[in-house]
């Protein structure tokens, strides 16, 4: 895998934004703990070692978010230090499966070691958010019959006192609530804008995220072409995470191109947008190659002039530098 370290301060904010209402207490948390941000997996549906599926850690006040979980984003999220168990909230920005596969992992593992200790993780996506969850958790659902062994055998039962559970053990229960454009959730000193992606609909329901945290702002396109809906969300961010799949001109058709866009389509996203940093995720095997990516970088740097970061698994990310980037081991 290519690396590359990453120098000096990323969107670097003369003044720290703050929340409508926020506490003095929020603020001065935030100042001593900033927003982190980790690409757990910048790949694509197509198979890569070095790429996983779509997955990004916010690390915010005492909460820890995951946006989309993809195959290989647990793995990653593991080698970060962080454990299922640590995760707060996921939110999904749709359900092709490259964004939620570890979905299932990420809810067996919290249960099973958390041993009933631990808060439910709430779950944000677009409808069937609630009938994915059920089919895949519910007494009938995929893993029925593992959760009943675990809940019933004895074997299981005496594992689960040992990790501090009291019997008779509960079922996983994620509390789903099935989102849309235009809704807001509200957290501890920060909030998520959900707003509209241009994807694969009317086949499924394909949300962006905005981030609004104490010390500055991330946008995330999920998957996305370009629109004046993103271009609307990540207005002012510091952070704008776009999915960049493709080398322009190579789509094979104008309906791709629409649902996944180009890096040209970015760069002008990020200018009519005004954010400070554009990563660029989402990359296929064509253009994840030096020169490719340096020719896109170089390109989007013709068209806006903030700083441009070509996305690595694992790459870490704050509002304010210095920025440590690209770190290899944990
Ligand atoms: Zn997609």
């Amino acid at each position: 895998m290519r690396r590359r370290t990453f120098l000096g301060t990323l969107a670097a904010s003369s003044v720290a934004a703050t929340l409508p209402g926020e506490s003095a207490e929020a603020q001065a948390s935030a100042k001593a703990k900033p927003t982190k941000i980790t690409l757990l997996g910048t790949g694509t549906p197509a198979p890569s070692l070095e790429r996983q599926g779509s997955g990004y850690l916010i690390e915010v006040g005492d909460d820890v978010i995951v946006f989309d979980h993809g195959p290989g984003a647990h793995h990653r999220l593991l080698e970060t230090g962080h454990r299922a168990v640590d995760v707060s909230q996921v939110f999904f920005t749709h359900l092709h499966y490259d964004h939620c596969m570890d979905y299932g992992r990420l809810v067996l593992q919290r249960w099973d070691q958390g041993a009933d200790k631990i808060a439910d993780l709430l779950v944000y996506g677009p409808p069937p958010m609630r009938r994915m969850t059920d089919l895949l958790f519910g007494e009938d659902g995929v893993y029925g019959p593992d959760i009943r062994a675990r809940i019933e055998h004895r074997s299981s039962i005496d594992q689960f006192v040992a990790r501090g559970g009291k019997a008779p053990r509960k079922r996983p229960a994620p509390r789903v609530r099935e989102i849309h454009a235009g809704d807001v959730i509200e957290g501890s000193g920060w909030k998520v804008t959900v707003g509209r992606a241009t994807h694969v609909e009317p086949y499924l329901e394909c949300l962006a995220f905005r981030l609004d945290a104490p010390d500055g702002s991330l946008c995330y396109t999920g998957d996305s072409g370009a629109s004046d809906d993103i271009v609307a969300l990540a207005k002012g961010c510091d952070v704008l995470i776009h999915m960049n799949h493709y080398f322009s001109g190579t789509a094979p058709s104008p309906a791709y191109r629409a649902a996944c866009g180009n890096h040209r389509d970015n760069a002008l996203t990020a200018k009519r947008a005004g954010v400070k940093t554009l990563v660029l995720t989402h990359l296929l095997g064509q253009i994840d190659q030096a020169r490719i990516s340096d020719q896109i970088v170089h390109e989007i740097q013709q068209v806006f002039d903030g700083k441009v970061v070509w996305g690595e698994d694992k790459m870490q990310l704050t509002f304010a530098g210095p920025v440590i980037a690209n770190i290899e081991g944990y």
